[in-house]
């Protein structure tokens, strides 16, 4: 569902709610056209309208003022306004691109009413003679006034009381059918308080309506409220909505809490095979023996939230961590411990991880810690071998193998485990909440759940965790490993390149590694960006005595491997690569990252590949090399993300910024817009709500259970099952 009545990014289009692009909805006659029903009724699913509480929470997204109508004479440029006259010319002009345009007269003036789309209907509707409402934007100009793209409607009728609201839609669905449905919406939904007065009255930050009084409000402007009063935030009516949703939000997490804390998962404490054996009365457990192999101590900060997973583990109750911590700060170590305790306990330990070159770049190590100590390895990739394939099935069906390590193929339905009882989630945030519901659903024994473990490099911010992720504990690793160098990053503009080019050939004649990553070309070889081959051979030419390799996503796997291995150790100088790298590539040697067309990445993703050096001890560099193109500067948020990434090595300090420039919904990820986001409330400016909400939820739970069913199926409806994954 978009977030209605959130940002109205056509604020100044004033034509056409924002979603319906098309000229056909311009058109609005006094009485609304008949729309097929099931064709509205598609409509109106599309926009995520089924149930009267649907309608009656799709709020406004700004109001109209229809009740005035000025002299044409009288309307000063720039201002939106409605005007009234009789259509004296109308013609298609061909100029330099085909137009409709039509002259109305009201006596004072006249204006032009021009349409670069239009239909039949509409010169039906404006014909010559006839008289006709517009609004619209006027513009003044040598030629004389014109409005570009009005809306209008034949004339009479009396003018409207109040605002006229304006809702988003989607193309087809007429704002006056829309309208219509809303407010019978609003009339039919069962709005009964689910808030009983005792917890609304005490300490609340403002005023507060009922949620009728909130939505009558906003759906039915009194002649009197000003667009001011509807559009402040802080009206009464806002506050009510913003501390509905928030609770409901609150409480959903809660409850999914509770769910979950009534499933069972297997307890992993000790090494059961060896209890009460004879003669076994010293047992080194696996992850002790992990820890004593290390080639490193652990950092205090992987040693705390090592200790906090264990608590978890040995619990009944299943885990639903989230390990975060910035690029490099070693969650790998942490896993395999994790992982080592799972199978040290006798069970099975799934490893996931977004692609095939992370899950075998990212795992070799943890592989080659665990291995020693006689774990056995299955492996499930895509690109597996049908015989390869079969021998990974029998081995995790059979319970050989301990740990099980793959891509999305881990959660195939053909894939059955003995007994799985931890799986963890590399890069989380790559994966959906489906598939994070089917891989727990991959515990065999009936009515247990695995432990999940997520881990993820892109911390979520505070306020997040507290809302979105409120059934969620985090682990943090605030501390990197010792012995890292800060990462000094650039902003250079693209007609740079030779420098930067000279300075890797300095790092390369020092021995040090460097990656050059470009964007990822999608199917069309139009694009006019420097693409990979060019920058690889550009890079060739330049460097006649350094290996310089490229990587991209559609060469065959065992190509990628190939490559990747020749840059691991340290043959391959250069990897000029398409994103493939993004995540978990772990080469301590390489110590520049040149990233081409940086604005065109997002600010977590610049953040994990510049992520990808200062691993080891050697002063490390990022250069970010952007191009304007044919503009003459970057965009706002595009500079934005750069400044941030020159300014900041921190990644709390960057997933601040990115929630900053994108906004929540865009932060968590298209693909878990599931997970119903806040259309009224703002994490940050409504922190007061959010506060309270939480402090209500587990009262209201225990108090008025009932209620809060109402409440949580009012505002979440069919989505609070998300929220549980
Ligand atoms: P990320 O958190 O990004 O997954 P990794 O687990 O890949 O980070 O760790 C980054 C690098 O740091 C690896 O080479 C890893 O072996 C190394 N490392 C991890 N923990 C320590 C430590 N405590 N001391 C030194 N090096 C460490
Ligand atoms: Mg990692």
């Amino acid at each position: 569902m978009p977030p209605a009545a959130k940002r109205d990014p056509s604020a100044n289009a004033f034509d056409l709610p924002q979603a319906a692009a098309g000229p056909t909805t311009t058109v609005e006659k006094a009485a609304p056209k008949p729309v097929a029903k099931s064709h509205a009724q598609k409509s109106l699913e599309k926009l995520g309208l089924r149930t009267d509480i649907e309608l009656a929470l799709h709020l406004p997204l700004r109001y109209e003022d229809e009740t005035q109508i000025i002299a044409i004479a009288q309307a000063r440029h720039g201002e939106l306004v409605q005007v009234e006259g009789v259509v004296t010319d109308s013609q298609i002009s061909l100029n330099s691109r085909r137009q409709l345009r039509v002259t109305i007269d009201d006596g004072s003036d006249s204006c032009v009413l021009r349409f670069l789309n239009f239909y039949p209907s509409h010169q039906k509707t404006l014909s010559v003679g006839a008289r006709v409402r517009a609004r619209g934007e006027m513009r003044g100009g040598f030629v004389g006034r014109e409005m570009v793209h009005p809306s209008f409607k034949l004339a009479g009728g009396e003018l409207p009381g109040s605002l006229t609201p304006v809702y988003s839609t989607v193309a087809g669905l007429p704002q006056s059918y829309l309208r219509k449905a809303v407010l019978s919406g609003l009339a039919r939904a069962d709005l009964a308080e689910t808030i009983p007065a005792a917890f609304l009255n005490r300490e609340l930050p403002a005023e507060i309506w009922s949620l009728r009084e909130a939505l009558q409000f906003m759906h039915h402007p009194k002649p009197d409220a000003g667009l001011a009063i509807l559009e402040d935030r802080r009206h009464p009516a806002w506050q009510r909505l913003k501390a509905e949703e928030l609770l409901a939000q609150q409480l959903s997490q809660l409850q999914a809490r509770r769910v979950r804390a009534a499933m069972r998962a297997p307890p992993l404490a000790g090494s059961p095979q060896n209890k009460g054996k004879k003669g076994v009365d010293l047992h080194t457990s696996l992850q002790a023996q992990l820890q004593e192999g290390l080639p490193f101590q652990l950092t205090q900060a992987q040693q705390r939230v090592g200790d906090e997973i264990a608590e978890d583990l040995q619990k009944q109750i299943p885990m639903h961590r989230l390990l975060q911590g910035d690029v490099g700060s070693g969650k790998t170590v942490v896993a395999a411990l994790a992982a080592a305790r799972c199978i040290d306990a006798g069970w099975q330990c799934a490893l996931m991880a977004p692609t095939e070159i992370l899950a075998e770049q990212h795992f070799s190590k943890l592989i080659s810690w665990l291995e020693p100590l006689g774990i056995k390895t299955a492996w499930l990739t895509g690109s597996q071998k049908t015989k390869a394939r079969r021998e990974a099935l029998a081995m995790i069906a059979s319970g050989e193998a301990g740990l099980v390590i793959g891509t999305h193929a881990v959660i195939q339905d053909k894939v059955k485990f003995k007994n799985l009882a931890l799986a963890i989630i590399d890069e989380q945030h790559r994966f959906g909440v489906a598939q994070r519901l089917a891989l727990r659903s991959k515990m065999t024994d009936g009515g247990q759940e695995p432990h999940l473990l997520m881990m993820t490099a892109t911390p979520i911010p505070r306020t997040l965790a507290m809302s979105y992720y409120a059934d969620l504990d985090v682990s943090t690793i605030d501390e990197l490993p010792p012995g890292r160098t800060p990462i000094i990053t650039r902003v250079v503009n693209d007609a740079r390149r030779d420098e930067v080019i000279d300075r890797i050939r300095a790092q390369v004649e020092q021995g040090r590694q460097v990656y050059w990553v470009c964007p990822l070309i999608e199917e069309s070889e139009s694009i006019d960006l420097v693409n990979a081959t060019e920058t690889h051979e550009l890079l060739s030419a330049a460097l006649p005595d350094a290996m310089v390799g490229l990587l991209h996503s559609r060469m065959p796997t065992a190509e990628k491997k190939a490559r990747m291995a020749l840059f691991n150790q340290g043959q391959m100088s250069v990897l000029v690569s398409t994103t493939v790298i993004e995540v978990g590539v772990d080469v301590p040697n390489a110590s520049l990252m040149v990233i081409e067309h940086a604005e065109r990445f997002g600010l977590s993703q610049l953040h994990q590949l510049r992520g990808r050096v200062g691993r080891g001890a050697a002063a490390s560099a990022c250069v970010l090399l952007y191009s304007t193109g044919d503009a003459p500067r970057l965009g706002e948020t595009a500079r934005a993300r750069l400044k941030a990434m020159v300014e900041t090595n921190d990644g709390f300090e960057i997933a601040r910024r990115d929630l900053e420039i994108r906004g929540p919904g865009e932060f968590l990820g298209a693909r878990q817009s599931g997970a119903s986001l806040l259309r009224f409330a703002d994490l940050e400016e409504d922190a007061q709500w959010l506060a309270w909400a939480r402090a209500l939820a587990p009262q209201l739970l225990e108090s008025h259970p009932g209620l809060v069913q109402r409440h949580i199926l009012r505002w979440l409806g069919a989505k609070s099952d998300y929220l549980k994954a």
